[in-house]
C-alpha cells in the first residue's frame, strides 16, 4: 500500500496555522481583507469563489465580494481594480478566471497591483519567482511543495518530471522544485517518448488535463506521484489525470482526487493573503 498524501488534512493544518497568525495580527489591530471579483455566473467559478470566501471566514480574514454582470466591459473592470489598488483597506485582489471572452485576461491580471496579487499571476511576481526572490508563491504549485514537505518526502537531489507547461501549474511548479534542489524535467504535448521520460522520475507531477491518462506504465516502481488534474467523469464523480488504482499498486506515495492537491490551492491562497502584510511593509 502506498502512502496516501492527505491534502485535506494538510490543508486544514495550514489553515489552522494561518488562523492563529491572523488572530495575533488582529490583536495588533491589523485586519487582512481579500477582494474577490467574479464577472458572469459560470457555475464552477461561483463554487470556487464561495470556497475562497468560506476559507477567509474560517481563518479570520475579511472578504469583499464583487459579482459583476457578464456584460461588464474591460474598462469597467479595470476601473474597479484601480479603485481597489488604491484602497489601503484592501490587502489582496483576486479576479476569478476564466473571464468572458470580450475581456483580455492578460490586461486585467497586469492591472492588479503586484503588492496585492495573491494569485501570483503578475509578470513582476512571476519574475521574482524565477530569480528566487521572496514574495507571493503560485497557489497550486506551492500547495504541491507543502504536500511533499509535510509528508516527509525528500525533494533535494531527486529526479522530478512534470507533465504540463502551463503558466498556472507546470512552469511555476518547475521553478519551485528547482528551488528545492530537485533535478527537473518539464514535459508537454510535443514531448517524444513521454512514457520513457516519466519512468525516470522519483517524483512525477501530472498536470496535463487528461482524465486518468497516466497509468502504471508511466511510473517507476516506488516513485511519488502527484496528481494535479481535476475532472468530472460521466457519473459526475471527480477524478484526476492519473489512473489511481493502477498507479497506487506501483508507487510509494500518491495524492488522491479529490482530497489531494485540490484543497491545497485555497490554503496557499490564504497564505498569500497573509503575505500581503509582509509585501506591503
Ligand atoms: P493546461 O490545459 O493549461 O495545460 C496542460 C498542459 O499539459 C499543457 O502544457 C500541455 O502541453 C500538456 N499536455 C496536454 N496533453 C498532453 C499529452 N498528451 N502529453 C504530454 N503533455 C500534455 O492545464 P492547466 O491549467 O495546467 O491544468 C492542468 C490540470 O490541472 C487540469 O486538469 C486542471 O483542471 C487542473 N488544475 C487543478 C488545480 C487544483 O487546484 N488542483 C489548479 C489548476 C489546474
Amino acid at each position: 500500500m502506498p502512502q496516501i498524501i492527505d491534502g485535506k488534512r494538510i490543508s486544514t493544518e495550514i489553515k489552522d496555522e494561518l488562523k492563529a497568525q491572523a488572530a495575533s495580527l488582529k490583536e495588533q489591530g491589523v485586519e487582512v481583507t481579500l477582494a474577490v471579483i467574479q464577472v458572469g455566473q459560470d457555475p464552477a467559478s461561483s463554487v470556487y469563489v464561495r470556497n475562497k470566501k468560506r476559507a477567509c471566514e474560517y481563518i479570520g480574514f475579511s472578504s469583499r465580494s464583487y459579482e459583476l454582470p457578464e456584460e461588464t466591459t474591460e474598462e469597467e473592470l479595470l476601473n474597479l481594480i484601480s479603485v481597489l489598488n488604491q484602497d489601503a483597506s484592501v490587502n489582496g485582489i483576486l479576479v476569478q478566471l476564466p473571464l468572458p471572452k470580450h475581456i483580455c485576461e492578460d490586461e486585467i491580471l497586469r492591472a492588479i497591483s503586484p503588492a496585492k496579487d495573491v494569485d501570483c499571476f503578475h509578470p513582476l511576481n512571476v519574475g521574482k519567482l524565477f530569480i528566487g526572490e521572496p514574495g507571493f508563491q503560485p497557489c497550486t504549485p506551492a500547495g504541491v511543495i507543502e504536500l511533499l514537505k509535510r509528508s516527509n518526502i525528500e525533494i533535494a537531489g531527486k529526479e522530478c518530471v512534470i507533465i504540463g507547461r502551463s503558466n498556472i501549474v507546470g512552469k511555476p511548479m518547475a521553478m519551485l522544485m528547482l528551488r528545492e534542489n530537485a533535478t527537473v524535467t518539464i514535459t508537454h504535448s510535443r514531448t517524444k517518448d513521454l512514457r520513457e521520460v516519466c519512468k525516470k522520475a522519483d517524483i512525477l507531477i501530472v498536470a496535463m488535463g487528461k482524465p486518468r491518462m497516466i497509468d502504471d506504465s508511466y511510473v517507476k516502481e516506488g516513485a511519488v506521484v502527484i496528481d494535479v488534474g481535476i475532472h468530472r467523469n460521466a457519473e459526475n464523480k471527480l477524478c484526476g489525470d492519473v489512473d489511481y488504482d493502477k498507479v497506487a499498486e506501483k508507487c510509494s506515495a500518491i495524492t488522491p482526487v479529490p482530497g489531494g492537491v485540490g484543497p491545497m490551492t485555497i490554503a496557499m491562497l490564504m497564505k498569500n493573503c497573509l503575505e500581503t502584510i509582509k509585501v506591503g511593509e
